[in-house]
């Protein structure tokens, strides 16, 4: 496991803004070809349990220090870089975190968010990825705010392999009671994503499938990645998709179907039998780059362009410095201009222990 100190952003991780040329309101496209369709954002960089591919708590500890509130972008900033990633071709917005319901009053965030239109006049769709620990009694608040719909982090049924991989004395009962109360609200169908380790909880393959299967709920598998620079990732570790596909397709038999959209991370599975789908995210074993529209905000306002990026652009300091938004807007179209990244098609035992920025910094 590596050592304790780590600084999540240093003047050494913060890449120049490329050269900015004035460009008009519309989509961007980076070297790949590939438009940006979708913002992550990361409201916080707290969370609650401590996901041992994630945030593992040797790393983050009890003394580990959070970043303050003043250095995080205020709501304000978030709505006003959102507007200006509309107008560049951003459809979707992810809220994340850290775990994104820890951030005081985010259902006012939502409203702001939610009335953001986009050039064809469409609303932004607007979901929120969580770890359910207090979905149940947001989960109306939420939807009234103008959330569309919840992706729940759930990686097991039982507390003691949920706890194996969470490390947090949180009942699994909680979780499930926290999707129910989403369901009930209207923000589904529930993704609800599973991330498999070998010899932690491939145990809770079936089981999982089992419990969702029929439900309208859709679980994704997730392969275990080499995000950030603490989860210790081995690929002895990883379960491939294709191993999980074998194994479900065994007992409930399942058929391919097309992706809802182009650059859908999820790889969709319906079964046979008409009760419903699965999906597989394979980041580790069949890489998507190719179609990946993905840009992600930090916490505290740097832009990455891969989840598995080194360095970022500070953003926050433009929204604070005297630019305008059609400043901004150029600075966000070069930095996606400049763009080539497609870590998982180069992956290997050389890149894996490279510095990336943690999960648990810029989300999923
Ligand atoms: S590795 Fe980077 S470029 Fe490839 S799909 Fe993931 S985020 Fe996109």
């Amino acid at each position: 496991m590596t050592d304790r100190v780590i600084a999540l952003v240093d003047a050494g991780r913060r890449k120049p803004l490329p050269p900015v040329a004035d460009v008009a309101p519309g989509l961007t496209r980076d070297r790949l070809g590939r438009p940006m369709r979708d913002l992550r954002i990361s409201v916080t960089d707290r969370c609650n349990f401590r996901c041992t591919y994630c945030m593992p708590r040797e790393v983050f500890g009890a003394d580990y220090r959070f970043l303050p509130h003043e250095q995080l972008l205020s709501f304000e900033e978030i709505a006003r870089l959102a507007n200006i990633f509309a107008s560049q071709g951003i459809e979707k917005i992810r809220l994340t975190g850290g775990e994104p319901l820890l951030r005081r009053n985010i259902e006012r965030l939502i409203e702001m968010l939610a009335a953001i239109t986009l050039p064809d006049g469409k609303a932004m769709e607007l979901t929120l990825t969580t770890n359910a620990s207090l979905l149940e009694r947001k989960a109306r608040a939420l939807k009234d705010a103008g959330l569309k719909r919840v992706t729940v982090s759930l990686d097991a049924l039982d507390d003691p392999t949920f706890a194996a991989m969470n490390d947090a004395k949180f009942p699994v009962a909680k979780v499930l009671a926290g999707i129910d109360a989403a369901d009930a609200v209207g923000l589904a169908p529930v993704k609800i994503n599973m991330v498999v380790k070998r010899g932690v909880n491939e145990h809770s393959i079936l089981p999982m499938a089992k419990r969702f299967k029929g439900s309208g709920h859709v679980l994704r598998f997730i392969e275990f990645m080499d995000v950030g620079a603490t989860n210790g990732w081995r690929m002895d570790d990883v379960i491939p998709s294709s191993e999980i596909i074998r194994l479900i397709g065994a007992q409930m038999p399942l058929d391919p179907i097309d992706p809802n959209y182009p650059g859908e991370v999820a790889e969709r599975w319906r079964y046979r039998d008409g009760s419903g789908e699965i999906g597989v995210i394979s980041s580790v074993t069949q890489a998507f780059c190719r179609s990946c529209t993905r840009a992600r905000i930090s916490t505290e306002g740097m832009l990455y362009t891969c989840l598995f990026a080194t360095t970022g652009y500070d953003f926050r300091a433009l929204l604070r410095s005297d630019k305008s938004d059609t400043e901004i807007r150029a600075a966000v179209a070069a930095v996606w201009g400049a763009r080539d990244d497609h870590y998982s098609e180069i992956r290997s035992a050389q890149t894996a222990p490279q510095r990336k920025i943690e999960m648990s910094y810029i989300g999923g």
